[in-house]
């Protein structure tokens, strides 16, 4: 391609509306703009990435024996009321009706509709196990897109859906997937970790996540560098940890605490220690009130919460207002002694003893507070955020914590989707059986994200070969000197025959432009063709390298493409 005619307006300043790198770069660099909140277009140089990323998922799914197919976006609603997630996905379900007044929506994921197709047209079980995948776009109505494509309203998935006539059928097919999960991720250049998953309360009888770990990612990741465990924050199981509490017999005992709202002042205005205090959080969980309990240095999970609790809406704080009525008091007094509300607590509050709560009753605690002394909980478990500091549930060695994007999640769907649309088989003996199913995402255009985020310095993108927009670049120092340019234009013409991606910039630009440019765009090689190809010597350079070579013309070339070729 010749930069002379490429679309690629890039950007010298950052970006107001950008807060990460990937989402910065990817603007500056002329590959996406904004068109609205969480929607985005692509450019050439965005979108011959972004194709890469397909190609290579869409290879691995090949291999794996998965069957490409393409479904609409545009979804009539029925299959969505019949598993009943027309009304769990809520407000995050692009709705809408056509002009005959007929439910319709944007797909935000496909299980009913591939569950369906698997229904119209599976004959016989002969034909299973299958697998089925699509590369399309999906639309969630994000409660609050950003960061670029990292979390937009209209992103690319891979979705594939598997169909087994049994559970052991099901192992084998979600281990495929986590195979060439590992195949795609490696290829894509990204250090990706794969953590144990929450299956939600809906079951499923297992999920891992493939996380890349980032101070941007908005998942919690707990690992384990001992035993190799890892799982997210919502699955990490938290193991009770011991504080010194000071034993007795004391009677529970109403104190006046003034302004003191937070742990922090109520920590100094009593001389206490956080984790003597249990905090107590009211939340709205469907169309009632709960209670949660947790030390008062540590956090609730709400996912663990909301699947123990078996709520279908996430959990809500509860509104200031509902706080008041049912604590008589204002928010930041909430406590469990009279509460009438269910109350549920960590395991961490039921080893605790004589400790200060709210008393239901503005600037009031409880001290010298009991367990089933003064309170009963409802249910004891473990419902906290694990944190550095905890220990391992596997090995008991130290946890350590990290942010992760999710690129990839696969999920053994079990039963779910075939009960409730009805997918059955009649086995060898004409036995009605129910199809059992496992589904697998990625984050295509997540991917392309993460991997900026990954692979970056202060002057662009450093892409790895597999996907970047091009392969090698070639830079006549000097577009006015008829050698350079007749030079450049053989090295290009050279790179093309031997199959490269190619870029030649042949724009009439000042030399630092050029490769201002090239850095931020960040093809992985630079062939700087400048005063000295007289001599047929050229500069040589890698994107991730800072040290540039002299080469002679055909070293240059014969270098770029077998670089290329062993890093594709
Ligand atoms: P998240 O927890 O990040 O909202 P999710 O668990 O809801 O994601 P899945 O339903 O598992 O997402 O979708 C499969 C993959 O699609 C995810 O692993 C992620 O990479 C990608 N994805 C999900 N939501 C978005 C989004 N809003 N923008 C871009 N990619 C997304
Ligand atoms: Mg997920």
């Amino acid at each position: 391609m010749r930069m002379s005619k490429l679309l690629m307006p890039t950007l010298r300043e950052v970006p107001a509306e950008a807060e990460i790198t990937s989402h910065k770069l990817m603007l500056r660099a002329g590959m996406i703009r904004r068109l609205a909140a969480g929607i985005y277009s692509y450019l050439p140089l965005g979108i011959r990435t972004l194709k890469k990323v397909e190609e290579i998922v869409r290879e691995e799914m090949d291999n794996a024996g998965a069957q490409e197919l393409l479904m609409p976006a545009l979804l009539p609603a029925e299959a969505y009321q019949a598993s009943g997630r027309w009304e769990v996905f809520g407000a995050s379900m692009f709705k809408m009706k056509d002009r005959y007044e007929r439910d319709y929506c944007l797909g935000p994921t496909h299980e009913e509709l591939f569950t369906q197709a698997v229904i119209d047209n599976v004959k016989s079980y002969k034909e299973y196990p299958m697998t089925l995948y699509q590369i399309q776009t999906k639309y969630r109505d994000e409660g609050r897109p950003r960061f670029g494509v990292m979390r937009s309203r209209e992103f690319v998935m891979k979705d594939a859906y598997s169909f087994d006539l049994n559970d052991a059928g099901l192992d084998e097919s979600y281990r495929k997937m986590y195979d060439a999960y590992c195949k795609i991720f490696k290829r894509l250049g990204l250090d990706f970790t794969i953590v144990d998953a929450d299956s939600g309360a809906m079951g499923g009888s297992g999920s891992q996540e493939f996380m890349v770990k980032s101070p941007v990612g908005e998942d919690g990741i707990a690992y384990c560098d001992a035993c190799g465990y890892a799982a997210n924050y919502e699955k990490a199981e938290c193991i009770p940890q011991e504080k010194p509490f000071e034993d007795g017999d004391f009677d529970i005992e109403k104190i006046h605490t003034a302004n003191a709202h937070t742990i922090e002042e109520l920590v100094s205005f009593l001389g206490a220690e956080p984790y003597n205090f249990a905090k107590t959080i009211i939340y709205k969980a469907d169309d009632k009130y709960i209670a949660a309990m947790v030390r008062g240095d540590r956090e609730i999970n709400e996912v663990k919460l909301k699947n123990l609790v078996g709520c279908i809406d996430d959990l809500e704080l509860a509104e200031p207002f509902m706080v008041k009525q049912l604590t008589n008091a204002e928010v930041g007094f909430a406590g469990p002694v009279g509460l009438e509300i269910p109350v549920y607590a960590d395991k961490e509050v039921a080893m605790m003893k004589n400790f200060i709560v709210g008393a239901n009753e503005t600037d009031m605690h409880y001290k010298n507070v009991n367990i089933n002394k003064d309170f009963t909980p409802v249910q004891v478990a473990d419902i906290r955020v694990i944190e550095e500091g905890d220990v391992c549930p596997k090995c008991g060695q130290p946890i350590k914590t990290a942010q992760g994007i999710e690129v990839g999640h696969i999920f053994k769907l079990g039963t779910k989707y075939s009960d409730s649309l009805g997918l059955q088989y009649l086995d060898e003996d004409g036995k009605s059986k129910t199809v059992t199913m496992g589904c697998y995402g990625i984050g295509v255009t997540r991917c392309l994200a993460a991997a900026i985020e990954q692979n970056n310095d202060e002057k662009g993108i450093i892409w790895p070969v597999s996907i970047a927009p091009y392969q090698v670049m070639v830079i006549p120092v000097n577009s006015k000197i008829e050698e350079q340019v007749s030079k450049a234009e053989e090295i290009y013409e050279e790179l093309k025959a031997q199959g490269i991606d190619a870029l030649i910039d042949d724009r009439n630009e000042r030399a630092g432009v050029k490769f201002n440019d090239a850095d931020l765009i960040g093809i992985p090689v630079r062939i700087v063709v400048g005063k000295k190809c007289g001599e047929g010597i050229v500069e040589y350079k890698l994107r991730s390298e800072a040290e540039a070579a002299e080469k002679t013309i055909d070293d240059a070339i014969k270098s770029a493409v077998e670089f290329v070729k062993s890093n594709i």
